[in-house]
């Protein structure tokens, strides 16, 4: 049994961040700045227990969807005449561990096989795995530079091509990526924080009110982990059709001038390197706003989701000074 996602306490930037990329991921990614024990993992966990089951091909390694993009195994059946089946399955949280060798991300071909028998076998990595899950990164600072590349660019491209001496095999790598890191434990390349979609902080809670709440709600849910899931239970479909919901209409609500506008008066105004910022602005602004049923974009959805989609990208400084940063993005808007 997994902890109802609606039940944990306060944290709401980054539920919000995790729940945006559901509804559009092409957002790129969360990074969870914070301490230890701040229910990262769990939060990750329970959001994806929550989703909807979504429709793959049986069988297939890579949880390729019916439409496509397809894997080259599946397209292999397909021109071969072959049914593809359809099954439905929950959503995963692909963990990647530290220290994690380069072939064990993007899987490997049987080199040999294919020149003695003309035949692909192909051994998937996590990277099949994570296709169209989340890939969950703990400590992603202490991860090897060139392993975070390879993360990066396979989920900006959607694709993973393993090639070698002229025989290659891919597959779709569409995965919302979630990174955590302390800030205390070493810092992230300043080009790597850029590629992240959203960046989200999470508090250990000081507020003695809510502490009292997250230790009865833990205590009720050990001692009884069913009955406490009833109890939520109404609570956890009513947020699942929201994120269904707005997973339709996001692409529906417009792209107008004036919204372009205004998210470049936005960061036009602050100190950032290229048009990344103002692409994940726009659409986390719309992600939101179809989030609050909402059929265009207003001012207060770019407000909201300002903080998560900047703090990051903000002139390199010590991250001390971002949280500074922060402040200097709130005088922006309450200076409008
Ligand atoms: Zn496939």
């Amino acid at each position: 049994m997994i902890y109802p996602f609606t039940a944990i306490v306060d944290q709401e930037e980054m539920k919000l961040g995790l729940i945006l990329n559901v509804i559009d991921p092409s957002i790129g990614g969360v990074l969870i700045m914070g301490e230890k024990g701040t229910a990262k993992s769990t939060s990750v966990r329970a959001l994806a227990d929550l989703l909807p089951e979504i429709e793959v091909v049986e069988g297939c390694f890579c949880n390729c969807a019916s439409e496509g993009p397809f894997c080259s195994a599946c397209l292999e059946k397909i021109e071969n005449n072959e049914n593809l089946s359809v099954e439905k399955v929950k959503m995963r949280v692909v963990e990647l561990p530290l220290g994690v060798t380069e072939d064990r991300v993007v899987g490997t071909l049987d080199i040999e096989r294919a020149i003695k028998y003309g035949e692909k076998r192909f051994e998937p990595g996590i990277l099949a795995e994570a296709n169209r899950n989340f890939l969950y990164v703990d400590e992603i600072n202490l991860l090897e530079d060139h392993i975070v590349d390879l993360l990066l660019d396979s989920a900006a491209m959607g694709i993973n091509v393993v090639e070698r001496e002229g025989v290659s095999f891919k597959h779709p790598a569409r995965y919302i990526l979630v990174g955590t890191m302390n800030p205390e434990e070493g810092e992230l390349r300043p080009q790597l924080l850029d590629r992240f979609g959203l960046c989200v902080q999470v508090n250990s809670l000081k507020e003695k009110s809510l502490r009292v709440e997250v230790l009865k709600r833990k205590i009720e849910f050990d001692d009884d982990p069913e009955g406490f899931y009833k109890e939520w239970e109404e609570k956890q479909i009513e947020l699942r059709n929201k994120i269904i919901r707005a997973k339709e209409l996001y692409k529906k609500i417009p792209i107008t001038d004036e919204v372009i506008e205004e998210v470049v008066k936005i960061t036009s105004q602050l100190s950032l390197d290229g048009h990344r910022a103002d692409i994940v602005l726009l659409k986390a602004a719309r992600a939101y706003a179809a989030f609050m049923e909402k059929t265009s974009i207003t001012w207060e959805d770019l407000e909201k989701v300002a903080p998560l989609c900047l703090r990051h990208r903000l002139k390199r400084l010590p991250f001390e000074e971002i949280s500074g940063e922060t402040e200097k993005l709130k005088e922006l808007f309450r200076s409008k």
